[in-house]
């Protein structure tokens, strides 16, 4: 064959020819011919060569002493001991299944029948060493079917490879352990690749686990988030997690820090956790896909953190609501009274003007007293507002009858009832039980209110009526009682019905109808109902009226010794016999009492403090002074002390002399001070003429001086009381 190869089959072809001359005598490697050179040339290449028949017992057929060498051969008989002449004698025993089966499904698979296996060998000294093996299927006319195989000793690369296999896995190792200890306390940790929209678990907790069937299970992330969002975070979370955890938010944050966390609640077996979600970019730096998220609970101290904030937070929240409130409190006080100070201020200025007309002047001084009556409401009304919201409210549990309550409620707006000739009814029908234990002052002075406010809204000529329904309570002792005042006035426009209940707030039309009021009236009622347990709710329709209805539950057994309620006393005509002591730094105040007491024909004495009126009292003849007219806040001695020392004065007459407290404190507690110190009675300012003389009748004319100081209460002019 001198043709030149035109394929490898070819090539095979003339080594096999030559391989078959030379067979057994050895010549043909011997002889200096063309075809004993090539084979020369075969056998000295630097690998390994071999063929053998593809089928039967893969027989071999030639073996080049590279290969010979890698299997510690001398010599070809030698080899084919070793290999029992087979190429499954080549393949170590353990290797030969794995290899055969790889090499067929190769050949099967490659369109140039071409296969590359790896094994390792056990070579004449018994060593095991890895052999490369790149074998090609070919048909040989001279051999029939057979592999030719290009053979390497790849031991020292195997060894290099399974070294560096060996230090990465030692590295991963290393990794991992470095990876948990950071992690430690993270229950549960995911790796998220955001570009391809993955997500795999590398631990995974009790919540976790029920997203991910194992771990390192791979999900779609864009799924993962918001069912885990839907199936453990709180309610209240769940809109804020949900945004935090979205592919476009985690790239906005984390394009500005590395890290960052997200605290919320998560919800598992009716119990609430905090957990700490945190969320690190691992990728490369500049873009923002590989992200590894950690799940943590929070530990006590952190939770306490964060209540602490959420606490601070509330507190600054309602600071600022306060000073809102404080600053629309503000702002209407200051329209409020500058009003009427400006009425006042205004028609003094023409009452002076027009001293001479009597008339005019009458007229200026009804509008300077409406005035001074609408100053005085709202006055009244911020104080007792300030006096609930600060707890200060005490409700008596005394015997009361509600029929008297709801008849001098009614008394009360006669009047104005009166003067706009509006009907108003009191239908008592419904009422089983009359006698009830409970505060009756502040029964009558919630449905005064409202029933005041009845009359202003209704236009003349109009209905408004009280009644009141009984019903059963929860407990035998009790009944539910609903007072509902009725009326066909103006009515409440929906939009303001929620409104009226709050502090200043007016309807516009009742403001600019000039209907006088101070926003105040059902904030109080309302107020005061609840500090009782009850309710006030209303219905009202413009054009059509209004139904408010005030419910109370009440005792109608005596469950706790009460106060008993106040005496109410007629008043009786003065003779100007008596002489009043009137104890009073404040000039205008001195004035106006003097001239007051004057005017009712008693006899007067001053003493501008506490220790002047002691003095006085002292040096005084037994019986010189009737009674005693004390201001309480007074430079040098107040009034509670000059009480306490007038009362140990060793002289019974002068120190059982009646002694009434005229104060602009009126809390309950001033009320309860005057009467420690010895006071008879408890009388606010600004005076209420009648009722004043009233009491200092009471005690001079009838002897009584067990007033109580519940009897000494400030009207509201414009329609309330302001007992307390
Ligand atoms: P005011 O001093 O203005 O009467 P209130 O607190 O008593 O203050 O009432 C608040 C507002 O509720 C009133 O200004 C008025 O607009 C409305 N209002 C209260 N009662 C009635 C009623 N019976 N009919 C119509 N409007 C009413």
């Amino acid at each position: 064959m001198n043709d030149p190869f035109t394929t490898d089959t070819d090539l095979i072809e003339y080594i096999l020819s030559i391989q078959n001359m030379g067979e057994g005598d050895g010549k043909s490697r011997e002889t200096g011919s063309v075809s004993g050179q090539f084979l020369h040339f075969v056998d000295e290449m630097p690998g390994g060569f071999f063929i053998y028949h593809a089928y039967g017992g893969e027989e071999l057929i030639y073996a080049n002493k590279s290969m010979l060498r890698i299997f510690d051969c001398d010599t070809m008989a030698q080899f084919r001991e070793l290999t029992g002449n087979s190429f499954r004698g080549i393949v170590h025993p353990e290797d030969l299944e794995a290899v055969e089966e790889s090499i067929w499904r190769q050949i099967r698979d490659s369109q140039y029948d071409l296969d590359y296996v790896e094994y390792r060998i056990i070579t004449r000294r018994g060593e095991i060493r890895w052999v490369d093996d790149y074998g090609h299927f070919i048909h040989s006319e001279t051999a029939g079917d057979v592999f030719y195989v290009f053979a390497g000793d790849s031991t020292e690369r195997k060894r290099l490879q399974r070294e560096a296999e060996s230090q990465a896995a030692e590295e991963r190792r290393q990794y991992m352990d470095l990876l948990e200890g950071l992690s430690i306390g993270y229950e549960s940790i995911l790796y998220v690749d955001l570009e391809q929209d993955r997500v795999q678990a590398y631990r995974l907790n009790d919540r976790t686990r029920k997203q991910f069937a194992k771990e390192l299970e791979v999900r779609r992330y864009s799924e993962f988030a918001p069912d885990y969002v839907s199936t453990w975070v709180h309610p209240e979370d769940r809109e804020y997690v949900a945004r935090s955890t979205a592919s476009d938010d985690i790239r906005r944050q984390l394009a500005a820090d590395r890290t960052f966390y997200v605290n919320f609640r998560v919800v598992k077996d009716g119990s609430t956790r905090y957990v700490q979600l945190r969320i690190v970019n691992v990728g490369e730096s500049g873009s923002v896909s590989k992200i590894v998220m950690g799940y943590q609970n929070m530990d006590a101290e952190i939770v306490r953190e964060i209540e602490r904030q959420q606490l601070l937070k509330n507190a600054l929240e309602s600071a600022n609501t306060a000073i809102v409130a404080k600053n629309a409190f503000l702002a209407n006080m200051s329209h409020d009274v500058r009003t009427p100070m400006n009425a006042i201020m205004g028609f003094t200025d023409l009452a002076r003007k027009h001293c001479q007309d009597g008339g005019k002047l009458k007229y200026y001084l009804d509008r300077i007293e409406a005035a001074g009556d609408q100053l005085l409401s709202l006055l009244n009304g911020v104080l007792e507002i300030s006096k609930i919201e600060s707890g200060n409210l005490h409700i008596e549990n005394a015997r009361c009858s509600l029929t008297e309550t709801l008849q001098e409620v009614r008394t009360r707006a006669m009047s104005r009832a009166g003067a706009k000739n509006i009907t108003l009814t009191l239908d008592l029908s419904g009422m089983e039980h009359d006698i009830v234990y409970s505060d009756g002052a502040k029964i009558g002075h919630i449905l005064s209110r409202i029933v005041s406010n009845g009359v202003k809204y209704t236009k003349e000529n109009g209905q408004v009526s009280v009644f009141v329904r009984e019903e059963r309570a929860d407990c035998a002792d009790c009944a539910m009682y609903h007072f509902i005042v009725q009326d066909n006035g103006i009515g409440i426009a929906e939009d303001m019905l929620a409104r009226i209940f709050q502090p200043f707030e007016r309807e516009k039309n009742t403001t600019q109808s000039g209907v006088h009021g101070t926003g105040l009236g059902l904030t109080i009622a309302k107020s005061i109902a609840e500090a009782m347990g009850g309710t006030v709710e209303v219905v009202s329709e413009v054009g059509k009226g209004s139904t408010f209805t005030v419910t109370l539950r009440l005792c109608l057994r005596d469950t706790q010794k009460g106060i008993s309620s106040a005496k109410k006393k007629k008043p009786a005509p003065t003779e100007g016999k008596k002489r009043v002591l009137i104890v009073e730094d404040t000039e205008i105040n001195l004035e106006i009492e003097t001239e007051l007491l004057r005017d009712a024909g008693y006899l007067v004495d001053v003493a501008a403090d506490g220790s002047v009126a002691v003095e006085k009292v002292r040096n005084s003849q037994p019986g010189y002074y009737d009674l005693i007219l004390m201001d309480i806040q007074m430079p040098i001695m107040d009034g509670y002390r000059a009480t306490e020392e007038i009362r140990s004065l060793g002289d019974p007459v002068l120190s059982n002399i009646p002694i009434v407290a005229l104060s602009a404190n009126a809390f309950d507690e001033d009320k309860k001070k005057s009467r420690e110190s010895g006071m008879n009675a408890h009388m606010e300012k600004p005076i209420d003429t009648p009722r004043l003389m009233n009491v200092i009748s009471s005690m001079l004319e009838e002897g009584n001086t067990e007033l109580e100081t519940e009897t000494c209460s400030t009207p509201d002019r414009s329609g309330g009381t302001l007992q307390s």
